[in-house]
């Protein structure tokens, strides 16, 4: 059973702590990986929130097709998805978990349109979203700006996706969050 559960948004919508969330629920979970090229945050693992890679290094193997899909999210910041890391878990069993972006969502879905759930995470409101995004006290001003610049566009693809979610109480998010996963561990493909 080869399945991809994809979970989407602008950053700060909350895609990080959903995914973080559902994959100490569930074991038949696991984390794609992704490499890029921007900077390791305080706290994040090689290997294990990203493999974070040079900007030439992450070119080089984009160029040798080893990306099912990437994009430059950011002037010169790189993020994309290794083929090797959904073989990798697919071949351990697991329905392989994403947090993309939406252009990159929506290519694995165009890939792989039975085997994924895509959802869009949606935040209350843009101010909402921009709120959580300083709160969470990771970004220098000019990343805070290239990010919500984005954001506005981001959001017009609430409806292209399989299911919305919206993030606005936690807690209810997290539920709404585990019925998705059920309902696509017992899907037949
Ligand atoms: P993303 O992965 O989409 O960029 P994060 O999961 O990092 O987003 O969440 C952005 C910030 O918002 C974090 O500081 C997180 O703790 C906070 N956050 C996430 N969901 C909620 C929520 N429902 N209510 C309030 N704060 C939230
Ligand atoms: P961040 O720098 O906040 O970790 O990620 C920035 C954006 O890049 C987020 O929307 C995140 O979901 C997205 N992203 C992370 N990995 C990938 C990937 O492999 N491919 C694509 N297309 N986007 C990614």
């Amino acid at each position: 059973m080869r399945k991809l559960l994809i979970f989407t948004a602008p950053s700060g919508a909350g895609k990080t702590t959903i995914v973080r969330h559902l994959l100490q629920k569930f074991p038949q979970l696991d984390f794609s990986v992704s490499a890029t090229s921007r900077p390791a945050r305080p706290g994040e693992v090689h290997g294990k929130d990203y493999y974070f890679i040079s900007p030439e290094e992450f070119r080089e193997r984009a160029k040798n097709g080893e990306f099912l899909e990437w994009e430059e999210v950011y002037d010169d910041q790189f993020y994309g998805t290794l083929r090797s890391e959904i073989d990798r878990l697919w071949a351990l069993g697991k329905c392989v978990v994403f947090d993309i972006e939406v252009k990159g969502a929506t290519n694995i879905k165009k890939l792989y349109p039975k085997e994924t759930c895509a959802v869009f995470v949606k935040p209350p409101s843009a101010e909402i979203l921009f709120e959580r995004l300083r709160g969470r006290k990771t970004e220098s001003e000019a990343s805070l700006r290239k990010r919500i610049a984005r954001a506005a566009e981001e959001l017009t693809y609430e409806n292209t996706f399989d299911t919305v979610l919206l993030n606005d109480d936690l807690d209810l998010a997290f539920l709404e969050a585990e019925t998705i996963v059920k309902n696509h561990l017992s899907s037949t493909l």
